[in-house]
């Protein structure tokens, strides 16, 4: 089980049983035992759905919840903190249905509420929070419609902030306000002059793209003082990126948004709520970050008391972690199609009637030793490479060319296992365990369903989810059904470029899951070769080990996909019906047959986009 850093990663919440399944058991059930994701997919497999398809454990949202209300609690009673957390879940980590509606639901406890970045996310929030009191953050570019949607929520007694993010935004703020006589609650996001480390920094510094300067805000709260309003601000607000790996960055950019805070209570605004963005990193790998989420609690809630100046009052502390809040949540799992390996194929003798090249790769083939190894692989490489350039003057045959490769293989093969007993391994050696890993061919699209892999090479832990209890004897990488060159898994947990897994055992599907992709990759991803949305199914584990599925979505068909591409249906079928009555008409197919194709077409349309048994 440690194979495939299961520990590192699972949190206790995955593991692997004796018989070699990977199991979840969500530690916010007390009592169930441990549940393997093959029973969950069995189950979901005799409901009539198929693979690929993202499951999604409720459980988990909720253990996540609670983690981060309770976490921030215990850090403000350990600091005497004089106010309350409240979180806000940043609908576009995730904007699912099923998952707001769960955060909603279960976060009502906690008077979790919700973040907005667009209208239609503020609709959601306004639609979906049932408690008047709940909160709603503003984020994003504002027009009238937007304001004036906010401005109604406020009338509904919803805690609405909205954060502005550019100057232009405040006048519209006030103008929308007068006209619908509603009092808004106003934020300021700060750009902060702390740059923080990581994948996603490009939110913090001069250069961010969101946020506003010193001299803007100094020119803003003029602005509100002027007209009368500086008691609708009431919030300050920043986000120095997202899985941010290092804590000093994030106890700097909190101290730096504190001294704005100080500075705008000492302007005399009311003030009363300090909003710490996203930024709460996850453990992708299990060394991703240097601080845990408790001590990121711990440590802001520290930051913000020791920053604050004398006698300002503790203003509520919220925070708006996404990442954090969903990625353990969902599992997108795959079966395998085929796989491509290495190895040379059968090597007949070599004759005197080969070639020159053939002869000589032939004596290496014969003497690879671990003294020679690093000879006998350059050799290997510069006889088939003399053999393909010949092969391309057109003076030897495919067949010579066929042998000299397999020769070249069997070479590289027997270099790659000598590997282990070389007491220095030359550099061009080094990749010879990814240039000779199998291709494993798998029923996804990294475009549609791991879009930060090929963007952002981040790292997902992969894993077998059953025959763990058997040695893997391979190595790979995952490649999908896009027929693109980036649409493939060569990166993974521990920075390997290759995974270990087992040999493919004929007539039984071999069953991947990634892990930890309930943040952002179902929003971000797209359709690349009108590869569609994948099933969804979303479980929940209850008492005694048992679960229920709660919600199942299909998966886009053909004709969704296409749909969103501006074809329709009919027309496209009826286009089909006219060249297939061509065809009868010019005598190559019966009208019988034509009934055959056209209905076949038709159902192809309902089918879904991925591979199917
Ligand atoms: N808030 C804002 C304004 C963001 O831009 C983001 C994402 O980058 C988040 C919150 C969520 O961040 P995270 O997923 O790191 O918690």
């Amino acid at each position: 089980s440690t194979l495939y850093s299961v520990p590192d990663w699972g949190k206790g919440v995955f593991s692997v049983n004796a018989n070699g399944l990977l199991e979840v058991a969500p530690p916010n059930v007390p009592g169930a035992p441990k549940v393997p994701l093959m029973s969950i997919l069995a189950g979901i497999k005799d409901r009539g759905m198929d693979l690929p398809v993202v499951l999604r454990i409720e459980n988990l949202i909720d253990l996540q919840v609670s983690h981060l209300n309770q976490s921030f609690a215990a850090a403000i009673e350990a600091h005497d903190y004089q106010n309350v957390y409240r979180g806000v879940f940043p609908i576009k980590v995730n904007q699912q249905s099923q998952v707001i509606e769960e955060i909603a639901r279960f976060g009502a406890r906690y008077n979790h509420g919700l973040e907005a970045g667009s209208k239609a996310e503020l609709m959601i929030a306004m639609a979906t929070l049932t408690d008047p009191g709940s909160m709603i953050i503003c984020n994003g570019y504002k027009d009238a419609e937007f304001v004036d949607l906010g401005l109604r929520a406020r009338q509904l007694g919803f805690e609405c902030f909205f954060v502005v993010e550019t100057p232009a935004e405040l006048d519209l703020i006030l103008e929308r306000a007068e006209l619908l006589q509603v009092e808004p609650r106003i934020g300021f996001r700060a750009k902060l002059s702390t740059q923080v480390e990581g994948h996603w920094s490009e939110d913090s510094g001069d250069r961010s793209l969101f946020g506003l300067s010193a001299n803007q805000i100094v020119n803003m709260v003029d602005r509100l003082r002027d007209t009368g309003h500086l008691e609708w601000l009431r919030l300050l607000h920043f986000h120095l990126g997202s899985q941010i790996p290092n804590i000093r960055d994030i106890r700097t950019g909190v101290a730096e948004a504190v001294r704005y805070y100080n500075e705008l209570v000492a302007e005399g605004a009311a003030m009363g709520y300090l909003d710490l963005g996203g930024g709460l990193a996850v453990n992708y790998e299990g060394g991703d970050t240097n601080y845990t989420l408790a001590e990121y609690c711990y440590d802001v809630v520290e930051s913000v008391a020791a920053t604050l100046a004398e006698g300002v009052p503790h203003p509520v502390l919220i925070s708006e972690s996404g990442r954090a809040t969903v990625a353990d949540s969902s599992i997108l799992l795959f079966n395998t199609l085929d796989v491509t390996t290495f190895e040379p194929g059968p090597i007949r003798t070599v004759t005197e009637d080969d070639a020159e090249a053939i002869q000589k790769l032939g004596e290496i083939q014969a003497n690879v030793e671990v003294a020679n190894a690093h000879q006998s692989f350059t050799d290997a490489i510069y006889y088939r490479d003399d053999m393909r350039e010949s092969f391309q003057l057109g003076t030897t045959t495919l067949r010579q060319r066929a042998l000299a490769e397999n020769l070249c293989l069997d070479v590289m093969q027997q270099v790659k296992h000598l590997l282990p007993q070389m007491r220095r391994i030359p550099k061009e050696l080094e990749a010879l365990h990814q240039d000779l890993a199998d291709i494993y061919y798998a029923n996804f699209s990294v475009f549609q369903s791991l879009p930060d892999t090929w963007a952002m090479d981040q790292v997902f832990p992969v894993v077998p989810i059953h025959r763990l209890n058997e040695e893997p004897t391979r190595e790979a990488i995952l490649a999908d059904l896009t027929c693109d060159c980036d649409g493939k898994i060569d990166l993974f947990v521990g920075g390997h470029s290759t995974l270990p897994v087992h040999s493919l055992v004929d007539g039984e599907d071999y069953v991947f899951g990634v892990f930890m992709v309930g943040a952002y990759q179902e929003t971000l991803g797209d359709l690349h070769n009108l590869f569609g949305d994948t099933n969804v199914v979303s479980v929940r584990i209850n008492e005694g080990g048992n679960f229920e599925i709660e919600r199942e979505l299909q998966g886009d068909t053909v004709e969704d996909v296409l749909s969103y591409v501006e074809y329709t249906p009919a027309g496209l079928t009826e286009t089909f019906r006219k060249t297939a009555e061509r065809a009868v008409r010019s005598g190559l197919i019966k009208p019988s047959q034509r009934r055959e194709i056209v209905e076949q077409f038709r159902e192809s349309l309902r089918g879904y986009t991925y591979y199917e048994h």
